[in-house]
């Protein structure tokens, strides 16, 4: 029997899923290893037999939290889909605004219809099993999970900073352009894409699982800088790490 693969979303801008869709020609190769009973971008039948699923978006509504549970309940494996699942993302940037006036502010003259919770990453409310991380997802990465999952085997991801496929794409930093940068702690497996082109590291990856922080306060220390200058960074993907400490 092929095992049946699912994919949901919650509070997101489907940027995730997309990509997902988007795999075409890599995606037959997996498509003959799996059944998709429910992926709401590709097709119209919902099917409530799985047991893989990937799931996209933050938490953000009361609603959602039930609904999550119900998805957690029935998949054996749950996959966090991008960073909004994965960290909260960008959603929880409106956990430091006063909740009322984001709500009146998104939904105008019929914000009383809509319920908002702080927002949260999945892992907040059900256990998640593995994550693909970034925003958005990256194609090859998401097929080698997938490929991972279904040979039984556990996925694995880079567990070192971008600035070590900073260096070796030669890139100059960009604190020596005077900007900031949380490379030194993010998990790399994006071929440092935004330093490559001049931008700083915004986390969309996460970070490390043991991240280097005094070799980050080092980096910082050598431009002038410090951590308690630059945590605002952290809340355009880590917000929610922030307040839960
Ligand atoms: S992680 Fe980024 S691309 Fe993916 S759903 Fe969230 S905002 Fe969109
Ligand atoms: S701090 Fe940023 S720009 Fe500098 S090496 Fe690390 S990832 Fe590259
Ligand atoms: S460089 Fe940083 S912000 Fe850019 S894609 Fe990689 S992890 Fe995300």
């Amino acid at each position: 029997m092929k095992p049946k693969i699912a994919v949901f979303e919650f509070s997101s801008c489907e940027g995730c899923q997309l990509m997902f869709a988007n795999l075409e020609a890599e995606i037959l190769e997996v498509l003959g290893a799996v059944e998709i009973v429910n992926f709401r971008e590709i097709m119209t039948e919902k099917g409530d037999d799985y047991q893989i699923a990937f799931v996209e978006g933050a938490i953000t509504q009361e609603s959602e939290i039930e609904r999550l549970k119900k998805i957690r309940e029935q998949a054996k494996v749950l996959v966090a889909l991008g960073a909004c699942a994965h960290l909260g993302g960008v959603n929880c940037m409106k956990n430091y605004q006063d909740q009322e006036e984001v709500r009146r502010y998104v939904y105008k003259e019929r914000a009383e219809w809509f319920d908002t919770i702080p927002a949260r990453p999945l892992s907040a409310v059900v256990p998640v099993d593995y994550a693909v991380p970034g925003c958005p997802i990256d194609k090859k990465e998401l097929l080698e999970v997938t490929k991972s999952l279904l040979l039984g085997k556990k996925p694995s991801l880079p567990d070192y900073p971008v600035c070590v496929e900073c260096k070796m794409a030669e890139n100059i930093c960009v604190f020596d352009k005077g900007m900031t940068c949380l490379g030194p702690v993010t998990r790399a497996g994006c071929a440092t894409i935004c330093p490559t082109f001049g931008n700083k590291c915004e986390g969309c990856r996460g970070l490390v699982d043991n991240p280097n922080v005094n070799s980050h306060k080092q980096v910082l220390q050598e431009h002038g800088l410090s951590v308690q200058g630059i945590l605002n960074s952290f809340r355009m993907f880590e917000g929610y790490l922030e307040v839960a400490k």
